[in-house]
């Protein structure tokens, strides 16, 4: 019989171990560029003024916590799937469009997983190289057999490889999953441009796989809510069927309340209430309903257009304030490091920017300059601020110099 002790001993790698060591660490030099949440001006965690206040109103309207349904809030969803195409209003009606409340992005893509495992019998999944370091692990945890990393960046010029990326889920054999960042791409901050999409949905098309976007940073790649839907919007108006995870927990700075929405987008609406059944069995198995009050807090958000006003005005605020330290990075990295280029600091869109460090370059930042990311460079630019840039160029001018 097995007992506990024979279990194989692993330890954290990635986000937690670096984040320990953050906590650890008893400097006052240091800099936390490690997660992907917002910060202030000061390094604080920071919380837009609106949610707080439609917490309060949740709070204070809370009559019951009866569980919900399996599938979640269905207005929260709804509205949820209006912000990735718009009015749905018809498509919702005729069952084309519908949605289910997850736990965050992750839940989304899980119950998602499942569902193709389960009832498309699909097997094979395909994410780009790199990605969010989870995507494989959902995937094969929900009983893929083959994960295939498909090529999408040149690691030498930090560019998109296109190229590669087309041939890779061309060769992909029928009904494979390809899991596609629909904005702000985690790690790379490279985004398609609308050209790149059109080739890519009619590859698609043409192999009949089976797309499923990933949008996680809607409004913070360009700063505008609907740009940063296009792929998606396009991928509907060529008629495809495809899944969307969608997670609000940078969208609404809620993280830890645990926000999102799985949009499923079919062309027949005839079997809607048989799907939705298909989901809601998957989820009873996992976790039996979904929580409330994250939920509730955004649903008082999108359905009231005073709150949405101000939550949109002051979301815009976050993305340019993303824009306006990229700027200033690499603007001091011209200055402090002239032998490399640093143009892709703004050309690449969203929360991260790739510096393509290597693992010695990043345990040196954190070693040397107690400036914390994880491996391969990824910086979270709002851990980044007009006091700690010059400090951070430095530092990194030093780790290229000696590494
Ligand atoms: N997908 C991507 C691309 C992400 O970057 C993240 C979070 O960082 C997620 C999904 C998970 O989102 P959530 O925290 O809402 O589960």
């Amino acid at each position: 019989m097995v007992q506990f002790s024979d279990i194989p001993v692993v330890r954290h790698v990635g986000y937690i171990e670096v984040n320990t060591a953050f906590q650890n660490d008893v400097s006052p030099l240091k800099v936390d560029l490690i997660y992907g949440t917002f910060k202030s001006e000061d390094g604080s965690n920071y919380i837009l003024p609106v949610v707080k206040r439609a917490e309060n109103m949740v709070v204070n309207d809370t009559l019951s916590h009866d569980y919900l349904s399996p599938a979640g809030i269905e207005s929260f969803s709804k509205l949820a799937c209006r912000l990735l195409l718009g009015d749905i209003e018809n498509l919702w009606n005729d069952g084309k469009v519908f949605g289910i409340q997850s736990i965050g992005g992750t839940g989304a893509l899980k119950i998602g997983a499942e569902f193709l495992a389960q009832h498309m019998n699909c097997t094979t999944v395909y994410y780009p190289d790199p990605s969010w370091e989870m995507h494989g692990s959902i995937f094969s945890f929900s009983g893929f057999q083959k994960k295939i990393q498909y090529r999408y960046m040149n690691r030498e010029t930090i560019e998109i490889d296109f190229e590669g990326f087309c041939e890779d889920i061309s060769n992909a054999s029928v009904d494979s999953v390809v899991i596609l960042h629909a904005c702000g791409h985690n790690p790379s901050g490279l985004d398609l441009s609308k050209e790149q999409w059109r080739t890519v949905a009619e590859i698609m098309k043409e192999r009949k796989l089976i797309p499923f976007f990933d949008i996680a940073y809607q409004g913070i790649a360009s700063g505008d809510i609907e740009e940063d839907t296009w792929a998606v919007r396009h991928f509907h108006s060529e008629g495809i069927e495809f899944l969307c995870a969608q997670s609000f927990s940078k969208m609404f700075t809620i993280y830890n309340e645990r926000v999102g929405n799985l949009m499923i987008v079919q062309k027949s609406g005839h079997n809607i209430e048989s799907l939705k059944i298909h989901f809601e069995r998957i989820i009873r198995s996992i976790y039996s309903s979904p929580p409330n009050h994250g939920a509730r807090t955004i649903l008082q958000i999108l359905s009231n257009p005073k709150l949405y006003d101000e939550w949109s005005s002051s979301f815009k605020a976050i993305a340019a304030r993303i824009i306006e330290l990229r700027k200033a990075l690499r603007k001091a990295l011209e200055e402090e490091v002239a032998f490399k280029k640093w143009n892709h600091i703004t050309d690449q869109k969203g929360m991260f920017i790739f510096l393509n460090l290597t693992d010695s370059q990043v345990e040196y930042l954190r070693n040397f300059h107690h400036i914390y990311m994880i491996n391969c460079g990824r910086v979270n630019v709002s851990g980044l601020n007009f006091t700690n840039i010059s400090y951070v160029a430095k530092a990194i001018n030093d780790t290229l110099r000696k590494n």
